[in-house]
């Protein structure tokens, strides 16, 4: 157990104590992307970033750094009553707050910030969703600037103090109203709230701290995947501004149809023909599923429209084991441009079964006995 004393936030950043701005910004990127969960799974790596995130949150910015160098904590509980509380610090603004209710945070806003998430459009055959693929793709993304490492500043060259606002990031007007002195603050205008300036940009990022830049990755895409599904590629995004941590990078996944296999989830669907005298006789054919050849049982007096199903020959499930099936679709084809001999022969075969002349189906329900019940109300 640790004592509960003031943390130490210029040892988790790894900085002397009198680190300037830029160097506290940089030694905090380092860690962050040494710590962050893409590069470092360790989960003992997420509770270091926390505290990296801390120390790095009080020591840029300078009220709380000088809390700090006066061996207080701005983060412990009671907002910073350590021997810095509310003492000799009471400044203007803080006066201004009390009365006014004012409890925004204050100071610079960061230069960094986080990225967005980016998303890209892969398209897969049947075959790569049903078994998984290692993917290539070409990502468009902003990336850290190498030049300046996302500093934004020119090499050699640092960020200064606005001497507009001194360093606040905003500033204070007060106003006469009927209400009294009303005290409003905004972003400085000169240093766009940041409180710091870029005299000499980095030249190759203009001050941006990243650039564009197009990298090839592979994405793994695991069997089994759906059109529309989304793979998520942490850290794979966009730059944030100022170089901060990437957004992640969103894979959605599409499918181009099949020629033969139609999918609904993982079961496929196809059609095969089968001559009517095969349905009527039975056989047995064989059909190329995804990845294997399958025999078909085809009964004798299998009817048009009959469904074979064959277990476990459809898609992988992406959770779990097993695959979905693979449903044959018999449609019957009646034969046509029929030899004279091939005529007699059929008209010798209804003459034997009685159906030289059709008949209303009677069948009960259904489509057939909708017609038939059409047909004897009007007769
Ligand atoms: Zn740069």
């Amino acid at each position: 157990m640790r004592t509960q004393v003031a943390k130490d936030y210029y040892a988790i950043l790894g900085v002397r104590r009198d680190a300037s701005a830029d160097e506290i910004k940089r030694a905090y990127r380092r860690l962050a992307r040494q710590l962050h969960p893409d590069v470092n799974p360790d989960p003992e790596a997420h509770e270091k970033l926390k505290e990296i995130n801390a120390a790095y949150e009080v020591l840029s910015d300078p009220k709380k750094r000088e809390i700090v160098d006066l061996g207080g904590d701005p983060l412990a509980p009671g907002g910073g009553a350590g021997p810095a509380g509310a003492g000799p610090f009471v400044g203007f603004q803080d006066i201004m707050d009390a009365f006014f209710g004012n409890a925004a945070p204050r100071g610079p806003r960061s230069r960094t910030r986080a990225g967005s998430d980016a998303i890209l459009r892969l398209e897969l055959d049947l075959h790569e969703t049903a078994f998984g693929v290692e993917a290539p793709i070409s990502v468009d993304t902003a990336v850290l600037c190498q030049t300046c490492e996302g500093a934004g500043t020119a090499p050699g060259t640092h960020t200064m103090t606005c001497d507009t606002c001194g360093g606040r990031g905003e500033i204070q007007t007060v106003q006469r109203t009927f209400l009294g002195q009303v005290v409003s603050s905004r972003p400085c205008p000169n240093c766009q709230g940041y409180g710091t300036l870029i005299p000499h940009p980095c030249p190759k990022c203009g001050g941006d701290g990243r650039v564009r830049a197009r990298r090839n990755l592979t994405v793994k895409i695991p069997a089994g995947v759906e059109d529309g599904m989304r793979i998520r590629l942490a850290g794979q995004g966009e730059v944030g501004p100022g170089g901060g941590p990437a957004g992640d990078l969103y894979v959605e996944i599409h499918e181009r149809p099949h020629d033969i296999f139609s999918r609904k989830g993982d079961d496929l669907h196809c059609r095969v023909t089968v001559p009517m005298t095969a349905a009527a006789l039975g056989t047995r054919i064989t059909i190329k599923t995804l990845d294997s050849e399958e025999t078909v049982d085809v009964r004798p007096g299998t009817q048009p429209g009959a469904v074979v199903r064959l277990r476990g020959k459809g898609v992988p499930h992406l959770r779990g084991n097993g695959r979905g099936d693979l449903h044959v679709h018999l449609d019957v084809r009646t034969p046509t441009k029929l030899t004279s001999e091939e005529e007699r022969l059929l008209r010798e075969f209804a003459r034997l079964r009685g159906e030289e002349v059709a008949e209303i189906s009677r069948q009960k329900g259904g489509f057939f006995s909708a017609i038939r019940d059409a047909f004897n109300g009007q007769g």
